[in-house]
């Protein structure tokens, strides 16, 4: 990338069907741009049964996997990366727990707490690290993978 133009980290986001659904997606974008994330990139996308395996891979041995990949399919989500330093600790602190329902108690003012409902139905995903948000980046945005980053890039 271009010396002296500095860039943020970034982690990917999905607003999951519950939370598309549900129509949450305005109250999680405000709440975002209020953290101080920047959404670098968005789209739509309908994920199909193999497509989200692949993403969600790393539970395939889970009891949860096959209910996981009903639900991740079930409706249209909305997939987005998010910009800022600490961006991948801070969204995960912004969403909360995966239980929706222990984040209603413990973490009243997260985005589960707002928009999930359970364990599976958390309403978001975020990146849970460095090399997590690398391959999820360039998952649904290729053009994002390695160190290509530019603001130049389009979908
Ligand atoms: P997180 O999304 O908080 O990183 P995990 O990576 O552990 O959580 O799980 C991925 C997703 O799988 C969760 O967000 C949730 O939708 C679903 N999930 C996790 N644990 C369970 C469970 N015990 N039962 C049903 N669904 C689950
Ligand atoms: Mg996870």
């Amino acid at each position: 990338s271009t010396p002296g133009n500095i860039e943020k980290e970034k982690t990917l986001a999905i607003i999951k069907p519950d939370g598309l659904l549900g129509n949450y997606t305005d109250d999680i974008k405000r709440t975002v741009l209020e953290y101080g994330f920047r959404i670098f990139k968005e789209k739509t996308v309908q994920f199909d049964e193999a497509t989200v395996k692949r993403f969600y891979a790393e539970h395939s041995s889970k009891s949860f996997f096959s209910s996981l990949t009903k639900y991740m399919t079930s409706g249209p989500v909305l997939v987005m990366v998010l910009e800022k330093d600490n961006a991948i600790a801070d969204w995960r602190a912004l969403m909360g727990p995966t239980d929706a329902r222990k984040a209603k108690i413990t973490h009243p003012h997260s985005v589960r707490a707002m928009c999930g409902l359970d364990t599976q139905k958390n309403c978001v995903h975020g990146s849970d690290s460095t090399k997590s948000a690398e391959r999820e980046i360039s998952f649904f945005f290729r053009e994002l993978s390695a160190d290509v980053i530019t603001e130049h890039d389009e979908l």
